[in-house]
This record gives C-alpha cells, structure tokens and sequence, in this order.
C-alpha cells in the first residue's frame, strides 16, 4: 500500500487544494490512500471523505495541531482537537482513539521545529514523520528518521502537499492495514525534497498575501 499522510485543503490558510483536486490527482499517482490533515481543523478531512466514493481508497480523518511545543499530527480523530498544550493535545488524541505522529521534527527554521524532548513522549506517541517533501535540506529528514530509530518509532512519509504538485511527492508504504503496520513499526517512508522550497514559499506567500486579502 501507498498512502501519502499529510495533505492539506484550502481550509488551511497556506493552502489552496480543493477536495475534488486531492482524489483526483492522488488516484492519478497511484496511492491507495491518504491522510488530511488541515492546520487546526478536521474540516477539509471530512470534506475529502464525503466526496470520496472509492471503497478501495481510503481518506484518513486527521488534522495537524499547531501546539506549544510545534506541530503534532493526528490521525483517525472523529472530533475536532480543542487543546493546544502539547501533553493535553496527545492526551485529547489517544482519547479518540487516534494515532499521533510528529511531522518534520528538524526543520531548519528554529520556530518551526518540534520543541520538545522526543524521547520523553515516544511512548505516548506511534510514529515519526521520517520523510517530509516540503524540506530544504536532505539532512532535515535524516535527522528526522535516526530519531524515530532511536525513540523506536514507526516512519512514515508525506508530501505535506499545500499545491496540487505536492501530492504524492513522498508517502508511506506498508503492507495490510496502515493502523496495524504503524503498531508493528513496519512501514517505510520515501519521497523526493526536489520541489520542496518552491511549495514552501507558494505557501508563505498564500498565508501572508492571499489569505489576507481574501480576508479583507
Ligand atoms: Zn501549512
Ligand atoms: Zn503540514
């Protein structure tokens, strides 16, 4: 199976991707399921969802909460995640019954990075985001999978897609069921950073300028 776990829809502000966009495009690269996951919302994922009609294609209900200590990925949440406080956030999540996964914990922005000792939550958490195609530097996403080897956390791979060009640029393959292969720590994560900056600054500038005058 081919799964790309970290899209976002034009309900995040840096984002412009309509869900009609999103099955068509990941379908056309060949992934059997993905993950959205809007900033703060469950929104666009329940969007997707109810658009798609594929049983042999699976849309992940999952959102990625901006919490004091940086970004946290949820997935198979049903309800929206109100805590911001990242211990209550992970807490919030297994409640749910949800599984928690740590996106792009070495960005080289320092106010973008995941601002807390990892191995003090790795058994609360199931998986590290190994391979993010939005980085700058290859070393980003090394330093990201020797953590989830130290910590023994399952790997896995997204594109972080903001663009329709994004989608399916790294993904997570396992065989099975994705929940099952998380627990089993038997999953890999691959992708290409080749269009990574170019996506990343589309989206600062979505955020800064076009969200805002939409806004207006
Ligand atoms: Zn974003
Ligand atoms: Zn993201």
């Amino acid at each position: 199976m081919k799964y790309d776990l970290h899209i976002h829809t034009y309900n995040s502000p840096c984002a412009v991707l309509k869900p009609k966009t999103i099955l068509k495009i990941a379908k056309k690269k060949g992934l059997n399921g993905i993950a959205v996951t809007d900033h703060n919302t469950i929104k666009g994922a329940l969007e997707v969802r109810k658009l798609n009609k594929d049983r042999d294609f699976e849309v992940i209900t999952g959102s990625e909460i901006k919490t004091d200590k940086g970004d946290l990925l949820a997935y198979y949440i049903t309800k929206e995640i109100r805590s911001r406080n990242l211990l209550d956030t992970i807490d919030e999540i297994k409640k749910q019954g949800g599984l928690i996964a740590v996106p792009h914990p070495f960005r080289t922005m320092p106010w973008l990075r995941f601002r807390h000792n990892i191995s003090e939550i790795a058994k609360r958490i199931d998986a590290i985001e190994a391979f993010n195609s939005r980085m700058l530097f290859p070393w980003e996403n090394r330093r990201a999978e020797k953590i989830a080897d130290n910590c023994a956390l399952a790997k896995i791979g997204s594109s972080d897609a903001h663009f329709s060009f994004d989608i399916g640029r790294a993904y997570t393959l396992f065989e099975g069921d994705l929940r099952d292969a998380i627990k089993k720590k038997k999953t890999k994560a691959e992708g290409s950073i080749i269009l990574g900056s170019i996506s990343g600054t589309l989206g600062f500038f979505q955020r800064r300028v076009i969200h805002k005058l939409r806004n207006l």
